[in-house]
């Protein structure tokens, strides 16, 4: 069985070792094992802030400006340094929760009007679960779900407008066939959505090469854009005029400031805005993006593999003589990056390992505890901390 020793040895040899000293991380003792759900501030945040405020404050309305085309300058970086997406792709505004409303009734639309169907797994996000049954209340379109999400993919038939997929299942950490679904999906005549809230950042996602067509995230998770950080939207340039999104707002129109009578989509990608971007958070989500440009998605998920890799052997050991199950899938090519576990009393585990300030990591209801991995911060000491005070409650 490894040993803390041999952990501390990884470290020494880690070469995204020095990126934890980049981040303000809390003085808390316990171990974070909680950045797929919120990340640590990078350091570099507060002198954006500060040039942030600086220039509302000597530039007030002047600055719109520049700030009109921050959400796509940073949607261009997002997709060159995380999503494999070319320029002009991504814009980075609005939550996941409403990009994925924007994605899915413009895929809809985009659909044969006898499809009437609107697939998604049991085990999806919730909150892609209840965006799907509004959407599928509003349109008296019929809401199927499939018991898993190679199920739910299965299920796409001649009936089917959309289908929602998370690269990363949030709960197992099971990581998908991206370009393989996306070619079933799209051969069965439906669209398909992805969700990568728990891939981006540490999972290379290839969306041009992978013809993927429509897809959103969060910027708070592995790219640790901050609380409430504005999300993405990713829609192939091939299709940005075929699909239309549905909520008009003024930031997708077309000669804005004329402020004409009638709504006319802007060209590309910008129709997909809808109200005034959040400036601030999308200048904390460039500096996340900053951060894994410079060490690189390649090596991110290198560590990645061997964080998840060391925590599995570690459950093995420890975790599994005392009734613990490991969830995430065991070959590393199937999985993301955080490591689910089960026991009936995960729940009662997981408050004990907060309170003791041993571990922060999370609950998933019934029974799922999740220690998840940042490779920017998270040492393989950390893993074996984590998983090493599991095994004490
Ligand atoms: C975190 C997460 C979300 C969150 O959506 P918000 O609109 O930011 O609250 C959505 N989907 C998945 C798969 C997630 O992991």
């Amino acid at each position: 069985m490894p040993q803390r020793e041999d952990a501390v040895a990884l470290d020494a040899a880690d070469p995204l070792a020095s990126f934890r000293d980049e981040f303000a991380l809390s003085p808390s003792p316990a171990t974070y094992a909680d950045g797929n759900s919120l990340g640590p501030p990078p350091l570099g945040v507060r002198a954006r802030l500060a040039a942030t405020v600086e220039e509302w404050t000597n530039d007030l309305t002047g600055a719109w400006k520049r700030w009109v085309d921050l959400p796509l300058e940073v949607g261009d970086r997002l997709g060159a340094t995380c999503l494999g997406a070319a320029a002009g792709q991504v814009v980075v505004c609005d939550s996941t929760s409403v990009n994925l409303f924007k994605a899915v009734n413009a895929a809809i639309d985009g659909c044969d009007a006898t499809r009437h169907e609107i697939v998604v797994a049991a085990d999806e996000f919730p909150t892609d679960r209840y965006m799907l049954q509004s959407i599928a209340a509003q349109r008296e379109m019929t809401y199927v779900m499939a018991d898993s999400a190679a199920a739910a993919a299965d299920a796409c038939g001649p009936s089917t407008a959309v289908i929602v997929l998370s690269a990363v299942n949030y709960r197992s950490g099971e990581l998908c066939d991206v370009p393989a679904v996306t070619a079933r999906v799209h051969a069965a005549g439906a669209e398909v959505v992805w969700d990568l809230s728990h891939a981006v950042g540490v999972i290379p996602i290839e969306l041009d090469a992978w013809d993927v067509r429509l897809a959103v995230g969060c910027t708070y998770k592995y790219l640790n854009g901050g609380p409430g950080a504005p999300a993405f939207l990713y829609v192939a340039r091939d299709h940005q005029t075929r699909l239309q999104q549905p909520l008009w707002g003024w930031f997708g129109q077309r000669d804005q400031f004329e402020m004409g009578a009638q709504y006319e989509p802007a060209a590309g990608i910008r129709s997909w805005m809808a109200g005034t971007p959040n400036i601030i958070g999308t200048v904390l989500v460039d500096e996340g993006i900053g951060i894994v440009a410079r060490a690189g998605i390649a090596a991110i998920r290198a560590k990645s593999e061997q964080l998840v890799a060391l925590a599995i052997d570690l459950a093995d050991e420890l975790l599994a003589p005392r009734g613990w199950t490991v969830v995430t899938p065991r070959n590393p090519a199937s999985r993301g990056g955080h490591l689910a576990i089960a026991r009936a009393d995960a729940r009662n585990v997981c408050a004990t390992l907060i309170d003791k300030a041993l571990v922060i990591p999370d609950f998933r209801t019934p029974d799922v505890l999740r220690l998840g991995f940042s490779p920017l911060m998270t040492r393989f000491v950390d893993v074996y901390d984590a998983v090493a005070a599991v095994a004490t409650i």
